[in-house]
């Protein structure tokens, strides 16, 4: 037997996420992996490496439950939010049993971290406004009692768009007692739309994913939280790593998650969404565009005539963005995250000239 043929069978199907890093290209302008497009300045606070960490960083565990309006008890750290989800599929799901529910076009590692664990996938097409289709959703719990996690995405990775409240309302409602619905914020800093976190209190099957990686521009930190009722956050806690969590990633995030750095991080927010604006409104003037997608994030989702070209052309100048051409319902689109001015400048000039005969 080859090692290949050792591994199980699920892992030898198995299509790895397809990380904006791993794809490589020669990039001089990075737009596709929804990073804050400068770093924070950090100093790493102690040097001592010799002892294992806290398994639960304490003073981090605090000070993200200060700013998410939580008490410790109700959060756990985890390597990034993609650990998170990982950590409710192995909690809530036997392998080769049951199954997850996600709505398509969303972010792909839900299915990725359940092909991996081998719990079953299905899906339930968004509306073409991008929203929850509730009676299907509603239909595929019936139908499988197996099915033990809902994961949605709010707002939504690639499309940038809201959910309608009262439809995740509805949902938590239908998948009370019957199943735990994961709420992805990853995004959430970026809109004026509510968190769903004081909900936490009325649903003890909600668990929200949140991250470092966006908004606090430290996505090289690998550093993550779920939210949700006590009970649940211990179950999470069985199954997360003895010491997940590096001395010098809980020491940097215990100084992000500081109010004088939550104020720098409303700011960078700030110029973020005035250059998101800027950036829509000069798209808007080109003539190659079918539509620009209402956002609520950090990047904006575009449609071409021909988008598969535009990436091309962009990704051999070395503007590295991200192709969503073969996401359902997403043929020729393409997410742009919003960088600098520069960058952004660069990303217009460059798509202006796309098919250009001139
Ligand atoms: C970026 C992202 C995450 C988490 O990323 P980490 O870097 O692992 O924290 C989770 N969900 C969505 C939708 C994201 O875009």
């Amino acid at each position: 037997m080859t090692i290949s043929q050792l591994s199980r069978t699920n892992v030898q199907a198995l299509t790895p996420y397809q990380s904006a890093r791993k794809l490589g290209g020669n990039g001089t302008i990075w737009l596709n992996a929804n990073e804050y497009p400068t770093s924070p300045k950090f100093q790493l606070s102690g040097k001592d490496l010799n002892r294992y960490p806290e398994p639960q960083p304490q003073a981090v565990l605090e000070n993200y439950a200060n700013y998410a309006g939580v008490k410790p008890e109700n959060v756990i750290v985890t390597r990034g939010g993609d650990e998170g989800i990982e950590l409710v599929i192995k909690a809530f799901c036997q392998p080769e049993q049951d199954a997850i529910l996600y709505c398509p076009p969303t972010y792909g590692m839900y299915a990725v971290s359940a092909e991996t664990i081998g719990v079953e996938m299905v899906t339930v097409n968004q509306t073409t406004e991008f929203q929850l289709d509730l009676p299907n959703i509603k239909q595929a719990l019936e139908n499988n009692p197996n099915l033990k996690v809902v994961f949605i995405c709010n707002p939504n990775n690639p499309t940038g768009t809201l959910l309608n409240r009262t439809d995740v309302l509805k949902l938590l409602e239908t998948t009370r007692n019957r199943a735990i619905v994961v709420l992805d914020e990853a995004y959430i800093e970026f809109t004026q739309a509510d968190t769903f976190v004081p909900e936490i209190a009325n649903y003890p099957h909600l668990a929200i994913v949140r991250t470092l990686s966006k908004a606090f521009a430290l996505a090289g930190l690998r550093c993550g939280f779920v939210l949700a009722n006590p009970e649940l956050i211990e179950i999470l806690n069985k199954v997360i790593a003895p010491y997940p969590i590096p001395v010098p990633s809980a020491d940097i995030a215990e100084q992000a998650l500081l109010p004088e750095n939550i104020e720098m991080v409303k700011q960078q927010v700030q110029t973020i969404l005035s250059e998101r604006d800027r950036l829509v409104k000069e798209l808007a003037k080109l003539p190659n565009i079918v539509e620009i997608f209402d956002t609520h994030a950090n990047y904006v989702l575009v449609k071409f005539q021909d988008g598969q070209k535009v990436f091309k052309a962009l990704w051999d100048e070395g503007i590295i963005l991200r192709d969503q051409h073969k996401a359902v319902n997403l043929q020729n689109c393409i997410r742009i995250t919003v960088g600098t001015t520069e960058e952004n400048q660069r990303v217009i000039e460059a798509i202006k000239t796309v098919g250009c005969v001139c």
